[in-house]
Formats: C-alpha cells, sequence, structure tokens
C-alpha cells in the first residue's frame, strides 16, 4: 500500500501547471482531493513520477453568479462545500443533493468537482445530474480554453474529452429555464448503492419544470452506475414531456430507463438487475422530483 517515487510540485497559477505538464509529459499527474488518484497509486494502479497538486492554484477555487444567472463552480470546490454552500443550494439544489451521498464525510472534505468529473467513474454521483442539469464544463490548456456540453464530456470508463495537457478549471450550471413563464423545477437523486457511501451501483438524477396548468412542461433524467458513462434517458424525457402526470405515467416512462443502453452486469450484481433498478429508481425520482415542483402530494413514492 506505499506508492512508487515521485516528485512532487505546488504551483500557484494555470501558466505554471502547463509548464510542469509539457515537461513532464504523461510521466505527470494532476493531484485535486487525491481520493481517487492516491487509492490508485498506494495500489499501483497509477505509478506517476510527478505529481503536480493543483491546491494553490486560485483560479480553480471559488463559487459564483454569474450576471446571466449561472452558478460557476471551480474545479477546486470540494463535495462538502456543494453540500453546504448556500449559493449552490439556492441555484443548484439538485447539485448539492448528490454531493452529500458521496461516500463519507472524509471523502467530502477532500474531495472535488473537478477531480471526480475528470476522473469519470461510471459510478460516480455527480455525472447524472451534471448531464440532468445541462451543466457545460470549463477547460483549459496551454492552446486556450474551451467550453464542453456535459453532454459531449463523458465518453467511457474513466474517458472524457479532456485532452492529457488539459485541466477542468470550472462547471457552469445555467439559470433554470422557463422562469418567465411560471416553471416551477423539482429535482431528486437517488442512487442504489451496496452500503451507504458507496458508489452508485445505479444513480437517477430527475428535473422536472411543472407549468401552471399542471403539465410537465421539461423533463430531464440522466443515469449513472448502468453502463460505462452516464446518460440521458431519452424515451423517458420524451414519454412524459408536455402531459399531466400520473403514477402510471411515471412507470410507463421509467420501463423505457435503460431503452438501447448497454447494461453493465459485474461482479456487484447481474445486467438484469441493475435495469430492474434502473427502472424502480427512476420511477420513484421522476415521483419525487415532480412532487416538488408541487405535483400532487398523493404521488408519493412507491
Ligand atoms: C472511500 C471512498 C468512497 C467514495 N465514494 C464515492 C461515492 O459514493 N460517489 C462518488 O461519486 N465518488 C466517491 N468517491 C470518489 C471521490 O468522490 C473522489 O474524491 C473523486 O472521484 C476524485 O476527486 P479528487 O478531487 O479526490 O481527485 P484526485 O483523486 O486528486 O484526482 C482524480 C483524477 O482526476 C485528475 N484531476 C483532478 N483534478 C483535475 C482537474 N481540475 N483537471 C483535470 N484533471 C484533474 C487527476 O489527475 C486524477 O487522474 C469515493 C472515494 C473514496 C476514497
Amino acid at each position: 500500500m506505499i506508492p512508487s517515487a515521485f516528485t512532487y510540485h505546488r504551483p500557484q497559477t494555470l501558466e505554471e501547471v502547463f509548464e510542469l505538464l509539457g515537461r513532464h509529459g504523461d510521466q505527470a499527474k494532476l493531484l485535486a482531493g487525491g481520493h481517487s488518484l492516491l487509492p490508485a497509486m498506494k495500489l499501483r494502479l497509477a505509478q506517476p513520477q510527478v505529481l503536480i497538486d493543483l491546491g494553490r492554484v486560485r483560479e480553480l477555487a471559488g463559487v459564483s453568479v454569474e450576471p446571466d444567472g449561472a452558478l460557476r463552480l471551480g474545479a477546486l470546490t470540494t463535495h462538502h462545500q456543494v453540500m453546504t454552500d448556500p449559493v449552490v443550494r439556492r441555484h443548484a439544489p439538485l447539485l448539492a443533493e448528490v454531493a452529500g451521498v458521496i461516500g463519507d464525510m472524509q471523502v467530502r472534505y477532500r474531495g472535488t468537482l473537478g477531480g471526480s468529473i475528470a476522473h469519470a467513474d461510471p459510478a460516480a454521483d455527480y455525472p447524472a445530474a451534471l448531464l440532468a442539469l445541462e451543466a457545460e464544463i470549463e477547460v483549459a490548456g496551454p492552446g486556450g480554453r474551451r467550453t464542453v456540453p456535459a453532454g459531449e464530456f463523458f465518453f467511457g470508463p474513466f474517458i472524457t474529452a479532456l485532452q492529457p495537457d488539459e485541466v477542468v478549471t470550472a462547471v457552469r450550471i445555467p439559470a433554470a429555464a422557463g422562469a418567465d413563464q411560471g416553471w416551477r423545477w423539482g429535482y431528486r437523486y437517488l442512487k442504489m448503492a451496496r452500503r451507504a457511501s458507496d458508489f452508485a451501483l445505479v444513480g437517477v438524477a430527475a428535473a422536472i419544470a411543472r407549468e401552471g396548468q399542471g403539465a410537465a412542461a421539461a423533463v430531464r433524467v440522466a443515469l449513472n452506475g448502468v453502463t460505462g458513462a452516464a446518460y440521458r434517458a431519452a424515451a423517458v424525457e420524451e414519454h412524459l414531456a408536455g402531459r399531466v402526470p400520473s403514477e402510471e405515467l411515471f412507470a410507463e416512462a421509467a420501463a423505457r430507463a435503460v431503452d438501447g443502453v448497454d447494461v453493465d452486469g459485474d461482479a456487484l450484481t447481474s445486467a438484469e438487475y441493475r435495469a430492474h433498478l434502473a427502472r424502480v429508481y427512476t420511477r420513484r425520482a421522476l415521483a419525487e422530483a415532480w412532487q416538488r415542483a408541487g405535483g400532487q402530494a398523493a404521488m408519493a413514492a412507491g
């Protein structure tokens, strides 16, 4: 459980980070909270010769609301900050809820938003919520900066749109749509884990906007843990959009949660059971999100 030897750098600016990455190439690894990288190093699954600690790069820290109402979270924002920061809780309650079920207190105090999404564990909790919130990932490299929609960021297990010389700098969550039309949004993240603090066997993020007449004006549902990368459940969304929800309608929609998806089976659970969990948790997340949007109280999850 002792990692192989490495040299350690603690740059203060992104320019220094890029210079170090350029100098050391694939021998170097970025270090944020260390709660994925250090276990991998101790198991010698990763053996970087150079660690570049991002912890002192001020540009990567902080939470703010932009003039257009979007919430911007620096990559170094810890899970604990995401869970407790009043600005995040007000502007992105779904993300705060997700952060609260990541690991245990130690993991939440050290682990970071940027580290989690760069790592892209298929069972990690943030990706589904970022898809449901139509978030954008801000990325910087020696060649400049770019913004990647969350829907184009997660490719597969531990594979993202990030280039080896790029750094996740922030996550941007747009203001909720439909405020001018009186939409009221409700959100819910539910996951099935073997024990509290474990990664998700299945995680479902649901966001539903309720309009004045009681119909679901917009529906976004995303799942993680089911296959190699988090995905939007388009068939579920299409079945519900524009309709007045009922328990039957939620059940019909949730039955489509894994349509077109190659569901993973592994040592933890079979593909059949994982697909069953995906449908059950999708139905519950939808019903609870709808309740939070002011839908019928009788819509309690079964
Ligand atoms: C016991 C335990 C339980 C856990 N349970 C859960 C859980 O229930 N749900 C869950 O989602 N996660 C869980 N985790 C993982 C945890 O959320 C990690 O904190 C997270 O996956 C990685 O974030 P980090 O800041 O620790 O990154 P690090 O471990 O420092 O880095 C992870 C990877 O990302 C790269 N990286 C880091 N920051 C950046 C950046 N800004 N730009 C580009 N690349 C970067 C690193 O080079 C490395 O390859 C658990 C971890 C442990 C140890």
